[in-house]
């Protein structure tokens, strides 16, 4: 079945007396173009396992199954659950799991044993950051992501410093990965139409992460950074993680830092260096 089309996605729908639900960024694709170029980008070989999260009626989920081993699909609307076992019908290779992803475990999804090492999905608008940096923290094995995201998403994954996109999220993304931007999207590529245009991102694991700083120390220091991102670091830091501002300042003056940098201006290596040295000062746990 060629689910891709706008007559067969509403058909489908009125079939199933489906209500889509904007909460959950219902927003179908309906672009064969689109899914073809998602596909290609996605690099997919026959032995491969693929994640998506997000199945909706199937489409995405449909084309993969036909080009690699299996898909694990992870889907949180328990009434799509009968139009998937319609659509896929003919998809032994797929397994749906119907589930929030954010009350999942990553590392535990497998099928037949094998976990995926590729992540290709059109996510839902409104967990689709959280949604990339809990796979790749969770499932080591996933090296490659290729997701649509709405235009904002994707400018905060691409955002350099300075800019005002740049944030938390991309620090903490980039410390993961590189990232590129494959395509927009218009927003008459989906049924129903979201308001705003949309991205195809792809994100490639590098082999090692670019600094050596214990994530978790350097996470903690990235988002008191920007807790209170229109204050200098020195504050936002001081009244979030409540350290004294003479020993913040001693350690930004250590890492090469300036006394008035804000967390907006900082690279990922700048925030690895400062986090070491109030490490090194005891104040990062
Ligand atoms: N893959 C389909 C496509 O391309 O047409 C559907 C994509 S649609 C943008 C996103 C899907 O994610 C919806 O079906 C929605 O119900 C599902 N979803 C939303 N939040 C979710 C969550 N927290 N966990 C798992 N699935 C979720």
């Amino acid at each position: 079945m060629k689910l891709v089309t706008r007559s067969q996605t509403s058909e489908i729908l009125r079939k199933f007396g489906f209500r889509l639900s904007r909460d959950l960024g219902q927003n179908f694709l309906v672009d064969d173009n689109i899914l073809q170029k998602i596909l290609s980008a996605s690099d997919l070989g026959p032995n491969d396992t693929i994640l998506e999260i997000g199945a909706g009626i199937g489409t995405l989920t449909e084309a993969l199954a036909k080009k690699v081993a299996k898909v694990i699909s992870v889907e949180i609307d328990h009434k799509l659950i009968p139009i998937l076992s319609q659509t896929l019908s003919g998809c032994e290779n797929v397994k749906i799991i119907n589930a929030d992803v954010l009350d999942l475990d990553v590392s535990q999804l497998a099928f037949d044993g094998a976990s995926a090492t590729k992540m290709v999905s059109n996510l839902p608008y409104s967990v689709a950051a959280p949604v990339i940096l809990k796979c790749f923290i969770e499932q080591e094995n996933i090296s490659e992501m290729v997701v649509m995201v709405q235009r904002e998403i994707a400018e905060r994954i691409l955002a350099d410093p300075g800019n005002k996109n740049y944030g938390a999220f991309t620090v903490k993304l980039r410390y993961f990965c590189r990232a590129e931007k494959l395509m927009t999207v218009s927003r008459h590529s989906f049924l129903p139409e979201p308001n705003i245009n949309s991205m195809v991102i792809k994100l490639t694991r590098w082999e090692k992460p670019p600094v050596g700083i214990d994530r978790h120390r350097l996470f903690e220091l990235v988002g008191a950074g920007f807790g209170q991102r229109r204050k200098m670091l020195v504050n936002s830091v001081s009244g979030v993680l409540k350290i004294d501002k003479a020993l913040i300042e001693a350690a930004q003056e250590a890492a090469g830092l300036s006394k008035k940098i804000r967390a907006e201006n900082l690279t990922l290596t700048e925030f690895a260096r400062l986090a070491e040295k109030l490490q090194n000062l005891g104040h990062l746990s």
